[in-house]
């Protein structure tokens, strides 16, 4: 299908994409990467009268590390951080990045189009979530910061405003004895994953002391499983403690019966998610190279 008709404006700054898009009011769109808006569009899915393009936006694709934080601007495609050293140095950057769809859609795709999607199958907010990571953000009333999490309201539906950018986001450099792993089931590459979890461990030789899990396609939103790290923190990782772990992530879960499977298959799905995120983190936390991606069925 092809769209409704929209006007198109590029922004040469973030004040003139701003400007634009408060000027314009309800009808406009930021374009970033459209790897999602144009899908929405042919669909019929929104039909705005008017497209920002911020996709040249200066500045907002820079990935750096300062002060024990990496920032990530918000234009940085899924190739690109796939690419940087950073995707190395964490590996469970490296997971998600790479893990999204193909190669067509990573290198247009954008890690703050991921955010404002608001869709509850995109791999970002998870791992964002994951890493307790902030979104930065600029619109008419100024700049702000606002927590990964919880970021993404609502079946699409996030925090912004009307008007309101992400610029970018920023998380703390993973300490000693701490790592992660971002790991997925998918049916092909260019498919959103079925079930996906991401798992950040800080280890005291066997021993738990911090844990977080975030989970992907599992409901409206990322859902934290917050009792799934309860079962983790401040224990010895045996099989028995992991296998309780697993199972308060998949009751946690909300997950909605669609082509990709029923709501069961999905739970089991997480539950194997999570052991396997778990096993891998652990093993990196103790200074393994571990290489993990989405699976495909
Ligand atoms: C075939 C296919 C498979 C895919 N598979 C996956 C997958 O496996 N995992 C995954 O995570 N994603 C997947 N995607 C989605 C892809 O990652 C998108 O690139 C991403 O979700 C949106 O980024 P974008 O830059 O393309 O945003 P756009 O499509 O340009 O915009 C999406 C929405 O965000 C808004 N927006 C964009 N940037 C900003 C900003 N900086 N500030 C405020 N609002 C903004 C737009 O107005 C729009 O509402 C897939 C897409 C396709 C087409």
């Amino acid at each position: 299908m092809y769209p409704a008709p929209f006007r198109y404006h590029r922004a040469a700054t973030v004040e003139e994409a701003i400007a634009r898009l408060v000027e314009i009011g309800e009808g406009a769109r930021a374009l970033a990467g459209g790897q999602t808006l144009l899908v929405w569009l042919k669909m019929r899915f929104d039909e705005p009268t008017d497209l920002v393009d911020i996709g040249r936006l200066p500045g907002l694709r820079d990935i750096e590390q300062e002060a024990g934080r990496v920032r990530i601007g918000a234009l940085a495609t899924h190739a690109r951080i796939a690419r940087a050293p950073l995707a190395r140095q964490i590996p469970i950057v490296g997971d998600c990045a790479s893990g999204i769809a193909d190669n067509q859609v990573r290198s247009r795709g954008t890690i703050g189009g991921s955010l404002a999607a608001g869709d509850p199958s995109c791999d970002w907010p998870v791992l964002l979530t994951t890493l307790d990571a902030e979104v930065h953000c600029r619109g008419p009333s100024g700049t702000r910061t606002l927590p990964a999490d919880g970021f993404v309201q609502d079946l699409y539906a996030t925090r912004l405003e009307h008007g309101e950018l992400v610029t970018g986001v920023s998380f703390a450099l993973p300490g000693k004895g701490s790592a992660g792993a971002y790991v997925g089931f998918k049916r092909c590459a260019p498919a959103f994953p079925t079930s996906s979890v991401g798992v950040q461990l800080t280890l005291n030789g066997d021993d738990c002391t911090e844990a977080r899990i975030a989970l992907g396609s599992a409901g409206l939103t990322t859902i934290r499983a917050k009792a799934a790290e309860a079962e983790l923190r401040g224990r010895t990782l045996g099989a028995g403690v992991i296998a309780k772990a697993a199972a308060a992530a998949a009751a946690a879960a909300e997950p909605v019966a669609d082509q990709r499977g029923s709501p069961a298959f999905k739970r089991s799905l997480i539950d194997a998610l999570v052991k396997r995120g778990v096993e891998v983190a652990r093993r990196r936390a103790r200074g393994e190279t571990v290489e993990v991606s989405h699976e495909y069925y």
